[in-house]
């Protein structure tokens, strides 16, 4: 299934060139009140939406999905978790163009030393709401992702109880700023996490480790490989980043780069593509 947030927070399902609007079944969610339990509350209980939707979404409202505004499928995550360099040929790159990348040190250049880094959750937004650029003197990069989102709670996950922790997949965004701060700072500026169009279940991607990936700057091909040249795949950055943090329901794992990051500027149009997922349109605009 193929679950979507949409215009002023309708929930949704695609199908095909349509949108239908099953907002209903968040009567599925529990009611809570404050302190709100960490995690994403849909995503926290995907399985009674899930039921709830397969209940409704024959009496539910189509609409054109080329009419409709999407938005981040998750909208509370606890933490967006990030996988530096995990494709060889993004290091490559790096290391030949040091100008361009902080971090140099062939420490920082090894994910298994360099660690996971955080984005900021106030970073993220949904394919309409666009990139708004900041620090546009400097060089401001698109990085397409395969972006995992954490169904089941877990810490210390093993690798081969891993995908069960999985409660889907998405298209994402880790937009860039280059320059000398830290990682997570330079990828925490509004807006620079987009995650879209919509939250493919995990049941439609039993291999998440061979999925074509790709993005176009105004038609230009920037970046296209496979998931299968992950260094450490999905499993593996399940596994490794659990044994820093616990993995929340609606947690988000962005699993890394690969080669031909570049830079965008105003008025530009990125088209991203996940195999399995789908395609998402973003536009970028100055802040
Ligand atoms: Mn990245």
């Amino acid at each position: 299934m193929k679950i979507c947030r949409f215009d002023n927070d309708r929930l949704g399902i695609v199908e095909g060139d349509r949108v239908l609007d099953v907002t209903g079944a968040l009567d599925a969610l529990p009611k809570v009140s404050w302190p709100l339990p960490q995690g994403d509350l849909l995503i926290a209980n995907l399985d009674k939406v899930v039921a709830r939707i397969e209940a409704i979404k024959h009496a539910a409202t189509p609409k054109p999905l080329a009419a409709v505004k999407l938005k981040s499928p998750v909208a509370n995550p606890s933490k967006i978790v990030g996988a530096p360099v995990n494709y060889q040929l993004h290091i490559d790159e790096a290391t030949k163009n040091p100008g361009a990348f902080a971090n140099p040190s062939s420490n920082m250049l090894n994910i298994r030393t360099a660690g996971p880094f955080l984005k900021a959750n106030s970073s993220l937004v949904g394919p309409s709401e666009g990139v708004a650029l900041r620090f546009t003197d400097r060089r401001n990069d698109h990085e397409v992702e395969l972006a995992v989102v954490i169904g089941k709670a877990g810490s210390a996950i093993p690798a081969a109880k891993a995908l069960d922790h999985v409660a889907g997949y998405a298209i994402g965004l880790d937009m860039t700023v280059r320059g000398t701060e830290d990682r997570s700072v330079r990828k925490s500026v509004d807006s620079y996490s987009v995650l879209g169009p919509w939250l493919v279940t995990a049941d439609e991607i039993p291999d998440p480790n061979n999925l074509d990936l790709s993005i176009t700057v105004n038609n230009e091909p920037r970046q296209k490989s496979n998931t299968r040249m992950l260094i450490l795949n999905v499993q593996q950055c399940i596994e490794f980043f659990s044994s820093y943090y616990t993995l929340l329901p609606g947690d988000i794992i962005m699993s890394g780069t690969p080669e031909g990051v570049g830079p965008v500027k105003n008025g530009d149009l990125m088209i991203a593509e996940v195999e399995k997922v789908g395609r998402m349109e973003v536009r970028v605009r100055n802040a």
